[in-house]
């Protein structure tokens, strides 16, 4: 089994380091699920899809990948929930479950090797929770028990804080009898009416962070490859989950740790535009695109910025995406039939440069940018209408972007259902565009020369010159639009 080559960046230590599996071959990796009590938004979808990226690039590599996403099904957020609806849990979980098998399904997101519910593994729970009583690292106060933070040393070092700056954050609330300010709970003593499972140390349930532990050690052993999470999770979840787990088992509870950025919505004009939210669920349904387009879309929206920087929902950026995939699309769609062989080449320096840029801590906007060199290479040939010598081997071009497809989750949709719009494959190369597209995409240029953003208003201009629409630029108004 070659090394997979790939460079991580690891949260623990901050740095980017060769990421090197415990058993040559296969990845254990664990990544923190959702709490089902309200659809997913966008910021889970970035998430899934960085995941989901790594996951497949695991694969591509000849990896086995044990891949373990949890369900958090009893949470504060769930109880609040259904008695606010006055509905039993498990539906309230139900409808949560299935709606993020949805949304999961709409991303195209890979399934995972395992996708335990924490309602399913109490007793994997408890008995970790007992073992960390049993050596001291948790005690049990007021019908809760707790982690003792102060006995396990390395506590702050995965978010990087020390004692002293957390002690001014921490409470303890009214009704909790910790031992410290810093301790957090592992099992939560039974409430009027709430629900409460049985266990050694009284009825109860369990608190959040025990379950990745607890799930993660019966799956994948005391010690992940890679432990992954949105940002959000840094602190207090990971932090919790190490501890505990480091406590319990004398193991290094997870080798690499990999946090995506946060998706931030500056632009206030956005919500409107989708509804007032950021559902993932809504995103499909006011998409003016298939459900395969706008799993694309979204994903090239979100790969287009590398997974540890934040990325802004906006518009502008939306349409870009749309119309670099749309460019994509277009070189594909004229690349000749599959009539000589395969076209997969490992001695491709487009297969080689998509590849490292991958394994360069996974840097999805230069993976893609080399899909657009090479488009860029064979394009005039292609538009020229295929005379002469190509500049670069068309098979090649084909099995980058299959490659993109297995690696990314892009352009695997058949052309004929890419409505940016472009034609049946065959037909001639003129990309036609809906009167509501041709609306939309002048409102957006305009949107960008008031910025001041010409590189884009000019990106928005050409697009709608592809389709045969001329914006002829008026003094103090709109644009006149001419059909060409
Ligand atoms: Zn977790």
């Amino acid at each position: 089994m070659p090394p997979s080559g790939l460079r991580l960046y690891n949260s623990l230590t901050r740095q980017v380091e060769p990421f090197v599996p415990q058993v040559p071959g296969e990845v254990r990796m664990y990544v923190c699920g959702v709490t089902v009590y309200d659809d997913c938004h966008l910021g889970h979808a970035r998430s899934q899809m960085v995941f989901d990226t790594l996951h497949r690039l695991f694969r591509e590599t000849g990896h086995i990948v044990r891949y373990v996403r949890n369900i958090t099904d009893i949470d504060d957020k769930i109880i609040k929930k259904a008695r606010e609806a006055s509905r039993p849990i498990s539906e309230i979980t139900g409808r949560y479950i299935d709606s993020f098998h949805r949304d999961m399904a709409r991303l195209g997101i890979l399934s995972p090797m395992a996708e335990p519910r924490a309602t399913e593994f109490l007793a994997g729970m408890i008995s970790l929770i007992e073992r960390l009583l049993s050596v001291g690292a948790a005690y049990a106060a007021g019908g809760d028990v707790y982690f003792r933070v102060r006995k396990f040393p390395g506590y702050g070092e995965l978010s990087h804080q020390v004692l002293e700056d957390l002690m001014s954050g921490a409470r303890i609330e009214p009704g909790e009898e910790k031992e410290d300010p810093l301790d957090f709970v592992l099992w939560k003593g039974a409430k009027e009416g709430e629900p409460s499972y049985p266990s050694p140390f009284g009825a109860g349930r369990p608190g959040w962070h025990i379950e990745c532990s607890a799930m993660s050690l019966h799956y994948l052993g005391p010690t992940l490859d890679l432990h992954g999470g949105g940002l959000d999770l840094l602190f207090p979840h990971h932090e919790n989950e190490r501890a505990q787990s480091e406590a319990a088992t004398g193991a290094t509870f997870a080798r690499t740790w990999v946090h995506n950025g946060f998706v931030t919505t500056r632009e206030t004009k956005m919500s409107k535009s989708l509804g007032n939210t950021l559902q993932i669920r809504s995103f499909f349904e006011d998409s003016p695109y298939p459900e395969e387009v706008t799993r694309e879309w979204l994903r090239y929206f979100f790969l287009s910025t590398h997974y540890r920087s934040p990325v802004d929902f906006t518009d502008q950026a939306l349409a870009s995406a749309k119309l670099a995939l749309d460019g994509l699309y277009q070189c594909r769609t004229l690349l000749p039939a599959e009539d000589e062989g395969e076209g997969e080449d490992d001695r491709s320096t487009f297969r080689a440069d998509f590849m490292d840029a991958l394994s360069s801590d996974l840097d999805t906007p230069v993976a893609l940018s080399v899909l657009h060199e090479a488009k860029s290479r064979i394009n005039p040939w292609l538009a020229g209408g295929r005379k002469g010598a190509s500049p670069v081997d068309p098979r090649e071009v084909r099995a980058l972007f299959d490659l993109a497809g297995r690696t990314m989750g892009i352009l695997l949709a058949p052309p004929s259902r890419w409505v940016s719009g472009l034609r049946e494959a065959g037909a001639p190369p003129v990309p036609e565009i809906s009167e509501t597209e041709i609306v939309r995409l002048v409102a957006l240029r305009e949107e960008a020369r008031k910025k001041r953003d010409f590189r884009e208003a000019d990106v928005i201009r050409d697009r709608l010159k592809e389709s045969g629409i001329v914006l002829e630029d008026q003094p103090g108004g709109p644009p006149r639009i001419r059909r060409i």
